[in-house]
C-alpha cells in the first residue's frame, strides 16, 4: 500500500508539472488519477487536456476493424448535440421523440417488407446486443408457452437450446449463458463458411427455441442463406404443427445494406418463418454508436411478456427494450439520415463503400499470395487468408502490425471453433473509407509486404492473440482473448 500510494503520488505530481501548453494555466492543472480533484478547473482546460489524452489513440477512419459508424456530417451531430438531453424512455414527456422511434421502426420494418396490416411490433435499443438479447428472448417465452401446451417438460433438466453457426458474434454466447439456453453450434467449414443448409435442420429438436440466421458472420461478411432455411424449416414444421420453429435472423450488419444493394435476395418478413429481425443503427444504418433495433413481423410474433405499458400522451405506449434511461439523441440521428438520404441516398452511400470494398478485393487478390474468402459480395467486407501455398517466412500478424505503422487498423485473427487453425485478416469499409485512401492501403500494404519479404528478422508471432485486436465472437476466440491481457482484445467491437 505504501510504495503503491507513492508511485500514485509521483504520477500525480508528473501529470501536474509536465503539461506544457504556452501561456495557459494547463501546466499547474492535473488530470486526475484516481481520485477527483479539489477544486473546478475552467471548462477549456479540461476540455483541451482531454482532448488531447485521447488524441493519440488512433485516428477512426483508419480503423478497419470496426463496423461502427465513423462519420456523420456536421448537421447530423448538430442535431443529435442538441437533444442529448432528452431521455429516450419519458415517452409522455418527449411525445414528438416518441413519435420519431415509432417512424423509424416502421420505416426500417416497411425496408424488411413487413406486412402493417399483420401489425409489426418493434423497438431501439442500445445495439444489436440489446436487440438479440431481445430477439431471443421472444424465442424463448414463445417455446416455453408451446412446449408447455405440447405437453413438454420445460422445467426438466434438458435445457432449451438455441441453433446457430459457429461464426456467431459473442452477443449470443451471453444471451445463452444468462438464460441458460444450449447453444448448438452447426460449424463453419472451409467450404461451408456460412450456416450449413445440409446439416442445419439435424440440429433441431422439440427443445430447440429457434434458429437464428446471420446476415453478415462478423468473421467473413458472408450471408447464411435465409430463403433455403426458409424452406428446409417450413418443410420440418409441416411435420411439427404444435411446436414449430421459427427464425430470428441478426442482420446487425447486412440488414441495413441488402434493402438497399440487392432488394431481390429473399431473407427477410416476405418469407414465413422469419419472425423477428435486428439490426444495429450503428453500423451501416449510418449513425454514430449506440443504436440498435429489434422488430417483430406481427403482434402474434411478439410473446406478451415481453411488453411493458408506459403512460404516453394519457394513454399507453409498449415497450420492450431492456434498458430504461438513455439519451434519445441516437434516435433523432437515425430519423435524421433515415429522412436525409432517403432511399436512394442509402443506397448509393452502400454501394459506393461496397465498390470501394470490392476494388480493394481484387487488388489484393492480384497480389498473388492470399486466398481470398469474402470479396464484399454481399457487405463492404473483405476477408483473406494466406494461400497454403504462399510460401512466406511472416504471417497476417505480422503484416498487421506492420500497417500499424502506417496507423491502418487492419486485424488479423484465428476463425472460429473447428477451423481456429485458419487464420485471416479483415477489412470493414465504411462510407468515410474512401477510394483514395483504400488506393493508399494497397500501396501501403505491398510496401509493408515487401519490408517484411527483405526483413532478416521477424517477430515470429504465428500463434495470433498477442497482437490481434479482434474479439468479435467466437468461443475460440474468446477463450483465447482470456488468456492475453491485451487491452485491445478485451474491446467489443
Ligand atoms: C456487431 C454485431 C453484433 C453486436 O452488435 P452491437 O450493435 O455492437 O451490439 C451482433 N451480431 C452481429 C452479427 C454483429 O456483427
Amino acid at each position: 500500500m505504501e510504495t503503491e500510494s507513492k508511485i500514485l503520488k509521483s504520477m500525480d505530481e508528473k501529470t501536474k508539472y509536465l503539461t506544457p501548453i504556452f501561456g495557459s494555466e494547463a501546466s499547474d492543472t492535473q488530470m486526475p488519477l484516481d481520485k477527483m480533484n479539489e477544486e473546478p478547473v475552467e471548462p477549456r482546460l479540461a476540455y483541451e487536456m482531454i482532448k488531447e489524452y485521447l488524441s493519440i489513440e488512433g485516428n477512426a477512419t483508419q480503423n478497419l476493424t470496426t463496423f461502427c459508424q465513423t462519420y456523420m456530417e456536421p448537421m447530423a451531430t448538430k442535431i443529435m448535440a442538441e437533444t442529448m438531453e432528452k431521455n429516450a424512455i419519458d415517452k409522455d414527456e418527449y411525445p414528438m421523440t416518441a413519435d420519431l422511434e415509432n417512424r423509424c421502426v416502421a420505416m426500417i420494418g416497411n425496408l424488411w417488407n413487413a406486412d402493417p396490416s399483420e401489425e409489426p411490433m418493434g423497438t431501439s435499443t442500445v445495439g444489436s446486443s440489446e436487440a438479440c438479447m431481445l430477439g431471443g428472448l421472444g424465442m424463448l417465452f414463445r417455446w416455453k408457452k408451446l412446449a408447455k401446451a405440447a405437453g413438454i417438460n420445460i422445467y426438466s433438466e434438458r435445457r432449451p437450446n438455441l441453433v446457430i453457426s459457429s461464426g456467431y458474434q459473442v452477443c449470443w454466447e451471453k444471451f445463452c449463458r444468462y438464460w441458460d439456453i444450449e447453444m448448438r453450434l452447426v460449424p463453419l467449414e472451409k467450404d461451408h463458411l456460412s450456416l450449413n443448409m445440409d446439416t442445419v435442420m439435424d440440429y433441431v429438436d422439440e427443445y430447440t427455441i429457434g434458429i437464428t440466421a446471420i446476415l453478415g458472420i462478423t468473421y467473413t461478411g458472408k450471408f447464411d442463406d435465409v430463403e433455403k432455411l426458409d424452406e428446409l424449416v417450413e418443410a420440418y414444421n409441416q411435420k411439427h404443427t404444435d411446436l414449430p420453429i421459427r427464425i430470428h435472423v441478426d442482420g446487425a450488419s447486412g440488414a441495413m445494406v441488402a434493402p438497399f444493394v440487392d432488394p431481390d435476395l429473399k431473407w427477410d418478413f416476405r418469407l414465413k418463418n422469419v419472425w423477428s429481425i435486428n439490426t444495429s443503427g450503428h453500423k451501416y444504418g449510418l449513425v454514430y454508436p449506440g443504436i440498435g433495433w429489434v422488430i417483430w413481423r406481427s403482434k402474434e410474433a411478439l410473446p406478451e411478456d415481453l411488453i411493458f405499458w408506459v403512460s404516453y400522451l394519457g394513454g399507453e405506449e409498449a415497450t420492450m427494450a431492456i434498458n430504461f434511461s438513455r439519451s434519445a439523441s441516437q434516435i433523432v440521428g437515425q430519423y435524421y439520415v433515415l429522412m436525409r438520404n432517403g432511399f436512394n441516398g442509402y443506397k448509393e452511400i452502400q454501394q459506393r463503400t461496397l465498390d470501394v470494398a470490392r476494388y480493394l478485393a481484387a487488388e489484393i487478390k492480384d497480389m498473388g499470395i492470399f486466398e481470398i474468402y469474402e470479396d464484399a459480395s454481399n457487405i463492404p467486407i473483405v476477408c483473406w487468408g494466406l494461400k497454403d501455398d504462399a510460401d512466406v517466412s511472416w504471417s497476417l500478424y505480422d503484416l498487421s502490425d506492420r500497417l500499424r505503422m502506417s496507423g491502418w487498423l487492419v486485424p488479423a485473427y484465428p476463425m472460429p471453433k473447428d477451423m481456429e487453425d485458419t487464420t485471416v485478416q479483415r477489412v470493414v469499409a465504411r462510407q468515410d473509407f474512401s477510394m483514395q485512401l483504400a488506393i493508399k492501403l494497397v500501396e501501403d500494404m505491398k510496401k509493408e509486404i515487401n519490408t517484411l519479404k527483405n526483413a532478416k528478422f521477424v517477430t515470429g508471432n504465428t500463434q495470433g492473440v498477442i497482437n490481434t485486436g479482434f474479439n468479435h465472437g467466437g468461443r475460440a476466440a474468446v477463450d483465447k482473448a482470456a488468456d492475453v491481457q491485451s487491452s485491445q482484445t478485451k474491446e467489443a467491437k
